[in-house]
């Protein structure tokens, strides 16, 4: 029998009640249990905030005022129509994902609020919740993937490697409920991409070295985009690291990969590296010149042909139906070397001593890199996790933040949204938490593109201030941090600038309040 939606608003209150992971995991795994086949996939997105599909990085136009307005609607029926079930309301948004035209910004608020008006107040408010992919019921995607292990009968360990694997926990929970993913056997599914590895800060070349211990490759840190890079018989796609298709911003690298795979004879692969705009003589351009690439749908090959880039390659995940992932980073990196063009290598050296390291690092920065990467040459290529096999470090510290909330400005600035919340992740709570505020950083052009952004975003509006969807990540640099009882958090950044906007991370995958309070620690110490 089909689930209603009131069953699922009840799952939410349960688990907003609890704080205990323990008893979330089993709530939901028992909730699972219960379910049809059908309706694993459509909970599961239901739940983690996913029920939106997103096609090239943009979600399904329903914002902030879409919902609103849906809310706002009165629709009158003559009977009272019936609640609907879980599966009801996925298809829902199915059919509005499929409008399109002219007419389409008012049918999508029509179906909504004919939705809405078959729900109660409660079911509603974890509906929106959903759409804004904030439930803050603490369902975060481990918990779900550990309930989804206990309720197929599969290992924690298994699953999650497949969700990073493949990428979308609507698909796992589909294939688990028909018994059809094969664990044993994971192949990455070419086009959709996979979570990268990700590197740990040190403070300076020395630190990283010590830490690695071991043999090690030292690479330059290039300051640019990481790029997925999908081939399946001639077909290429290119993913950010935040998974989005950038494909069309980068047609010189498509050129550069078919001219290197067809003498090589490649049938699929899935390679990784960084592009980085560069000037004439292929020296190396900041990161915000290469950001106007991305920015540009109308004129873009103007616009690229203006801003040239480079690539450089550094790891190889998977070659003619083989996963390579767990293999050594040296036999990876010498697949990678026998299967492109030379010339699209990054550049690396393997290091015996520290002096080495620290001579190539010095070279790096010269040349006008923003740093050195130390991979360890007998790791295997960790999914999704920022761990120590891979040990980055940068000339200039900077931590990421995002925008959670921004008040209007005074005089000059009173048409813009000009003063921001700046908040870093807590990924044991699921939350973000704000650790400073800052009108610093911007220029008038970038005022007015983040007011007009951040109206989009809006969820609460307090007048002279709004709060809103963290999605915009920004770099900021900081003279100091303090403890303070201002914010939640408990620590407050002194002299906080915007020093550029990241529109390729997650803002999930920004400074963690651990990495914060970790570095006022050791402020403190270089100060005693
Ligand atoms: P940052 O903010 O320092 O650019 P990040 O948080 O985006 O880093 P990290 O995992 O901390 O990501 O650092 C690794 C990133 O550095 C990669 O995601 C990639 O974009 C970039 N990078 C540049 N050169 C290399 C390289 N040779 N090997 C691996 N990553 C590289």
């Amino acid at each position: 029998m089909a689930t209603l939606f009131r069953d699922f608003a009840d799952l939410c209150k349960k688990l907003e009640k609890t704080s205990s992971i323990l008893h979330k995991r089993e709530l939901i795994a028992r909730f699972l249990m219960k379910l049809e086949k059908d309706e694993w996939k459509p909970f599961v997105l239901l739940l983690t905030g996913k029920i939106l599909p997103e096609a090239e990085g943009k979600s399904l136009y329903i914002g902030y005022s879409t919902i609103k307005k849906a809310i706002e609607m009165k629709v009158s029926t003559l009977v009272p129509l019936p609640q609907p079930s879980i599966l009801e309301v996925y298809q829902v948004f199915i059919e509005i994902s499929s409008i399109s035209g002219a007419d389409s910004t008012r049918r999508r608020i029509e179906a909504l609020a004919s939705l809405f008006n078959r729900l109660s107040e409660e079911e509603k408010n974890y509906l929106i919740r959903s759409l804004f992919g904030e439930m803050r019921i603490g369902a975060v995607e481990g918990i779900v993937i550990q309930a989804l292990a206990d309720a197929s009968g599969n290992s924690y360990d298994d699953l999650r490697k497949a969700y990073l694997l493949l990428g979308d926990i609507g698909y796992i929970a589909e294939t688990l409920a028909y018994n059809k993913l094969d664990i044993k056997n994971l192949k990455p599914i070419i086009f959709n991409p996979i979570r990268t590895m990700l590197a740990t800060p040190a403070d300076s070349i020395e630190e990283a070295y010590e830490l690695a211990k071991g043999p090690v490759a030292v690479e330059v840190k290039y300051d640019g985009v990481r790029v997925q890079i999908h081939y399946k018989n001639g077909v290429i796609r290119i993913f950010s690291r935040r998974l989005t298709d950038i494909t069309r911003f980068l047609p010189e690298v498509i050129a550069e990969i078919n001219a290197s795979f067809k003498v090589n004879s490649v049938s699929e692969a899935i390679i990784e590296g960084e592009v980085i705009a560069v000037d004439a003589e292929e020296k190396p351009l900041p990161f915000q010149i290469l950001m106007r690439r991305f920015r540009r749908i109308k004129d873009f090959d103007k616009v690229a042909a203006n801003i040239p880039i480079k690539l450089y390659l550094f790891d190889i995940l998977y070659l003619n139906g083989e996963l390579l992932i767990d293999m050594p980073y040296r036999d990876r990196y010498e697949i990678l070397r026998d299967t492109v063009n030379k010339e699209l290598l990054a550049e690396r050296i393997v290091a015996d001593d520290i002096h080495q390291a620290k001579e190539f690092y010095e070279e790096a920065i010269e040349k006008g890199h923003e740093g050195a990467i130390i991979k360890k040459l007998d790791s295997p290529y960790i999914l999704g996790v920022r761990g120590s096999h891979w040990i980055k470090v940068k000339e200039i510290a900077t931590i990421d933040t995002v925008i959670v909330g921004a008040e209007w400005g005074h005089g000059r600035r009173r048409n813009w949204l000009s003063d921001y919340y700046l908040a870093v992740y807590s990924a044991a709570i699921d939350e973000f938490m704000i650790v400073g505020k800052t009108y610093k950083g911007l220029t008038d052009e970038e005022f007015e593109w983040i007011t007009k952004k951040l109206l989009e975003l809006k969820i609460a509006d307090e007048g002279y201030r709004i709060w809103v969807k963290p999605e915009i990540v920004v770099e900021v640099a900081f003279n100091d941090i303090q403890k303070s009882p201002k914010y939640e958090s408990g620590i407050a950044l002194r002299f906080a600038r915007i020093t550029r906007f990241r529109p390729d991370k997650d803002p999930k995958d920004i400074t963690t309040i651990e990495e914060l309070k970790r570095l006022y620690l050791k402020s403190f110490r270089d100060i005693i």
